[in-house]
């Protein structure tokens, strides 16, 4: 316990004044706060953002509530009453506030309690400051470059100034920085950073400043200049760390990624051009990382939009799928000319984009994962129908496409094989088509969910062969039963020897190790008649029907079955 100042304070309404005096020249909040009368004065410019009565009231503990995160509220009480009751004689704590739009404010408080020796009664008085930590770093301790708060402070005063009316961001980010620090240590990670802001003071003009951001990213806010040199900024910081590194030994490896934003002042606020600065560098991260983009608006309008379709995909999950429909597309056999099973195609309906196709929504599912609830309805739905057809055509075969996110990140198998034992479906009238892309970067998952569906009769094919490496090799150790052969393949060979002779010769192949293949996209009489020369065992195609909803399939292709029956 130490010893209690004890001054010959000024009268309150003096210390009022001086506390004017000192807030204009802080961004704290200066108090006092009489711990005996529980009477508190803090600078007035508190009531900017938070819930208090005004800068002078009486019962704080309870005005406090008001304004302190009810979490932290016993803590701080605790605190007090050491302080009234003389056990502690210091204040220092950081924790939480909540401002009047109800967002968390986290603080810092530190005072000191002195007695009051102008009254006859001593009372203790706790005086001292408040300060937002959050907000108020304006600088970095590793790289010694100003931090975010500056950048803010100095865009602001930028845009005042008027003395250019467009100006250049460039936002720098190291690739898997956290990489760095888990394998080499922070250490490293903040030798990485201080390498990279020293390049990027080097390289910067005059009237370039640079800023340190949170976490790996960093800011060149440029004024008077085009986003071309901002690149050539970029091309030359790595340059420069590239020269570092070979100078320090080739201690440790990174790259840099960079989103290039061009602005005017007039039509951007700070909080836009962030946003902005923020998604040009994930989009040069997307790009593969180690290279740069510049903002284009149509590619931030498309991700906007991209962000509204996961919304409304995501309801749709949560509400029973509404909105998601399967179309079917027939597959015919060539030797009979008749459908003997189907595609089973999923579409998304939504009141503000119409009917959105799968190119669009099914990357959205991917990356949201939401791939993974909606492909378990996507084969339930379809084994149910298939069932349906079944009554007419006994081996109505039902294709249905899986994404390598539901093999790779859910238990895919286990959910199929229910599925099939649950629905009683015959396994060998099932059918999971895969991406050839997804095929050869194959994992555990991928090979056990082959085995599995192998063992229990249900059918693989390799999709879309033709748009990737079309690589015949690994065909057979997958035991693949059928090959569909994608339309950019299939519609060149109608007007190209080279790809018709070609085609031929996989047709040939591909029945040597015992698969079948199916033609995708004949679209019309010359194509089927040119291809069905080379002895595919399927067609599918617009020329036999376009994917349609199950009613509609049902009236072109399979009516007719149950007349005659
Ligand atoms: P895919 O599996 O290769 O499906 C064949 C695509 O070719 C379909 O496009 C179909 O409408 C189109 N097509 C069929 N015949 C013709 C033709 O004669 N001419 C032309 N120009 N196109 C034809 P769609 O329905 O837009 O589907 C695109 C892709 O989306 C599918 O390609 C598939 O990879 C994916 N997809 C569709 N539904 C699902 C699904 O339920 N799950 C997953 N994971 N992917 C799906
Ligand atoms: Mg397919
Ligand atoms: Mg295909």
């Amino acid at each position: 316990m130490g010893k209690t100042t004890s001054i010959n304070l000024v009268g309150k309404d003096e210390f009022e004044v001086i506390m004017g005096v000192f807030a204009k020249c802080t961004d704290d909040y200066m108090f006092l706060f009489d711990l005996d009368k529980d009477e508190y004065i803090i600078s007035e410019k508190i009531l900017e953002k938070f819930d208090l009565p005004g800068n002078h009231f009486f019962n704080a503990g309870t005005v406090l509530e008001n304004v302190v995160y009810p979490e932290d509220m016993p803590e701080l009480t605790e605190d007090l009453e050491k302080l009234k009751n003389g056990m502690s004689q210091e204040h220092n704590m950081e924790y939480r506030w909540v401002d009047r739009e109800r967002r968390i404010v986290w603080i810092s408080c530190r005072g000191v309690v002195i007695q009051d020796s102008t009254q006859s009664q001593k009372t203790k008085i706790l005086i001292g400051r408040i300060c937002e930590i959050g907000s108020k770093r304006k600088a970095d301790n590793v790289t010694g470059l100003f931090a975010e708060r500056q950048l803010l402070l100095d865009y602001e005063q930028l845009k005042k100034d008027k003395t250019y009316k467009n100006g250049v961001v460039l936002r720098l980010g190291v690739d898997n920085f956290k990489e760095i620090n888990e394998q080499h240590g922070m250490e490293t990670g903040d030798t990485v950073l201080k390498t990279i802001a020293r390049c990027m003071e080097l390289v910067r003009g005059e009237k370039d400043r640079c800023y340190k951001l949170d976490g790996d990213e960093f800011v060149l806010l440029m004024e008077g200049t085009d986003v071309q040199r901002a690149r050539e900024h970029y091309h030359t910081i790595r340059v420069l760390i590239e020269e570092q590194r070979k100078m320090e030994g080739y201690q440790n490896f990174y790259t840099i990624s960079a989103g290039v934003v061009g602005f005017s002042y007039e039509k951007t606020d700070f909080e836009r051009l962030h946003g902005y600065s923020e998604f040009a560098l994930s989009m040069a991260k997307k790009n593969g990382k180690n290279c740069s983009y510049v903002f284009a608006e149509e590619d931030y309008e498309a991700y906007v939009k991209g962000i509204k379709i996961q919304e409304k995909l995501r309801y749709a999950v949560n509400h029973d799928f509404q909105g998601f429909e399967i179309y079917y597309q027939p597959i015919v056999s060539l030797e009979t000319k008749q459908v003997v099973g189907a595609e089973a195609l999923l579409r998304f309906f939504s009141r503000e984009y119409g009917m959105l196709s799968p190119g669009v929504f099914i990357p959205i599912l991917e990356e949201s994962g939401l791939i993974i609830p909606v492909g378990e309805w996507v084969y339930r739905t379809a084994m149910r129908q298939s069932m349906v057809w079944q009554k007419l055509i006994p081996e109505f075969r039902i294709n249905i496409n899986l994404s390598f996110i539901q093999i790779c990140k859910s238990d895919v198998v286990s959910g199929i094989m229910s599925s099939i034992g649950e629905l009683g479906i015959e396994p060998s009238t099932v059918l999971f088509e895969f991406t050839e892309s997804g095929m050869i970067s194959y994992d555990d998952s991928v090979q056990r969910l082959l085995d599995v569906l192998n063992e229990n009769q249900v059918k693989i094919a390799l999709d879309d062969f033709g748009t990737g490496y079309s690589s015949l090799a690994y065909l057979q150790n997958l035991r693949v039963n059928l090959l569909k052969l994608d339309r950019g393949f299939t519609a060149k060979a109608v007007v190209n020897d080279f790809d018709y002779n070609l085609i031929g010769h996989i047709v040939t192949m591909a029945h040597s190790i015992g698969m079948k293949i199916c033609f995708e996209g004949i679209e019309t009489e010359e194509e089927l008649q040119r291809l069905q020369k080379l002895g595919p065992d399927y067609i599918q195609g617009y020329y036999y029907g376009k994917p349609e909803n199950g009613e509609a399939f049902y009236d072109n292709h399979l009516r007719k079955l149950e007349q005659a029956s």
